[in-house]
């Protein structure tokens, strides 16, 4: 692969669990260096909407996510990925990651491109609000005609288990996802991720639980499927088997979705390995050849764990490729 650092120093991966720190430690290190204080959760800003030709676009902050550092890149030397986090001015230790939720308005129809990770892990008190933020945004459940997943991690689909969001939701929903993830988490491999304690068994069994509670409403794809006028969804594979993007494009401008395919980390260091990821060689790829694509016909980024609202573009610099945030359109 081109359009990579040659920093990282590929070791073999770390099983699940092995040398990462409990979540719960990274929430009690919220005023670490570089880190503010909090304020009221809903004093900051939380949706922002755009338009893409004739298609309505509005990103929705679920929250935040606090993480380990070293899940941004657990092949990367240590001693370099301390140095970039630093260069960031991010704490060494614990990161917070952004998760954002996409919902998109075209051809009569209303699309939630993932719908965050819900209540599915006590110690994320800080994300799991898309409900509430959706009301807050004039967005009623039942006004929803389809749901995109990604991917199966409970970041993406746990929304979906929020105690009576399924009776909000129209009978005849579609959820749109990949077949080969519906069946990659009937038998998921977890041997080459590095997650903290307790997040191999919990996804495990939120994505058990969505093929059991959504069977009827799944709607399978094999490679590409257009959900709406200018909305399609495309199978890249990589973080997990089945990973998906959604290309929106109307009236010339193009934007992307690209999910849990780059990563904050991603444009410096392509070739680091998240802890998210099942295939990480396979991510990586995947990576590049999506972040070269971007930077070629200069159309939009969203991504699920870019900071909020993430609306960037990709450029190339080198032999990698640099993040370039939109400026703010009110
Ligand atoms: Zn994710």
């Amino acid at each position: 692969m081109s359009a990579q650092s040659s920093s990282a120093t590929p070791r073999s991966t770390t099983a699940a669990e092995t040398n990462m720190p409990s979540v719960k430690y990274c929430l009690d290190k919220v005023n670490a260096k570089y880190i503010h204080g909090r304020p009221e959760p809903e004093l900051v800003p939380s949706r922002y909407a755009l338009k893409v030709g004739s298609i309505d676009v509005m990103v929705v902050s679920d929250g935040v996510l606090n993480l380990p550092g070293a899940m941004l890149g657990h092949n990367a030397d240590p001693a370099v990925r301390a140095a970039w986090l630093e260069d960031m001015f991010l704490p060494p230790d614990v990161l917070e990651w952004a998760l954002n939720v996409v919902v998109v308005r075209s051809g009569g129809r209303t699309i939630l491109i993932d719908v965050g990770i819900g209540m599915e892990f006590p110690d994320l008190p800080r994300a799991g609000k898309l409900v509430q933020r959706l009301e807050d945004a004039g967005i009623d459940l039942a006004s929803v005609t389809d749901v995109v997943l990604t991917h199966l991690h409970m970041d993406h689909c746990g929304g979906l288990f929020v105690d009576g969001v399924k009776e909000r939701l129209r009978p005849d929903l579609r959820v749109h996802l990949a077949a080969a993830e519906a069946k990659f988490w009937e038998s998921p491999d977890f041997s080459r991720v590095a997650m903290p304690p307790g997040f191999p068994d919990a996804l495990r069994r939120t994505g058990k639980r969505f093929l059991k509670e959504y069977n009827s409403q799944m709607r399978t794809f094999e490679n590409e499927y257009e959900v709406a006028p200018g909305v399609l969804v495309t199978r890249t594979g990589g973080h997990t088997p089945g990973h998906s993007v959604v290309r929106l494009a109307s009236g010339g401008d193009r934007l992307t979705f690209a999910g849990d395919a780059v990563f904050q980390v991603g444009f410096e260091h392509p070739d680091w390995y998240n802890g998210f990821e099942h295939d990480p060689e396979e991510a990586a790829r995947v990576r590049v050849r999506l972040l070269r694509e971007l930077a070629a016909n200069r159309e939009s980024l969203v991504a699920t764990h870019l900071s909020f609202p993430s609306v960037c573009h990709v450029a190339l610099d080198g032999d990698v490729f640099r993040w370039v945030p939109g400026p703010w359109e009110y």
